[in-house]
């Protein structure tokens, strides 16, 4: 069996004036997280793992944040782009694991929904995607509630 893995990791600053979306999901609270796209830490992340384990560069190289194309662009619809790299590749998701790590706001409740938007998009069975909220015990810049920082891995089949 040839099979690939893949790290990916991703940090994005606390910001006014947007929405929080990780995970596809649009989550209530006081600050969203500044960027180009949407900021979706999360599926910035996996797709860095899939790019990585598929040996197709990065999203810096792919959705270069320099292009007006990707202004507030929806993540998900970036995943899917990314999906398709993959299945031209002939390359599948056996699994995605994940980790938020943030202060504020908790993950876990959101999880169901994170994997309802992501599962489908990445071809998996619910128990195929992991996702993990952590928070970095007051540490740092992200113990001071300043940024949200996501890592995954991605691991993949290539088929035939
Ligand atoms: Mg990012």
């Amino acid at each position: 069996m040839d099979i690939r893995i893949g790290l990916g990791y991703d940090l994005h600053r606390f910001g006014p004036g947007r929405g929080l979306r990780l995970g596809g999901v649009e989550i209530p609270f006081p600050l969203g997280l500044a960027g180009h796209s949407d900021a979706d830490c999360l599926i910035h992340a996996v797709m860095d793992a899939l790019l990585g384990a598929a040996g197709e560069g990065d999203i810096g190289r792919l959705f270069p944040d320099t292009d007006p194309a990707y202004k507030d662009a929806r993540s998900t619809a970036l995943l899917a782009s990314v999906m398709e790299r993959l299945k031209k590749a002939g390359l599948e998701v056996i699994h995605v694991d994940s980790v938020i790590v943030t202060e504020k706001p908790a993950v876990a409740p959101h999880v169901p929904a994170m994997k309802r938007v992501l599962c489908p998009l990445l071809g998996v069975a619910p128990d195929r995607l992991g996702i993990k909220g952590k928070t970095n015990e007051g540490v740092g810049a992200i113990g001071r509630g300043e940024a949200i920082a996501c890592w995954a891995t991605a691991l993949l089949r290539k088929k035939g």
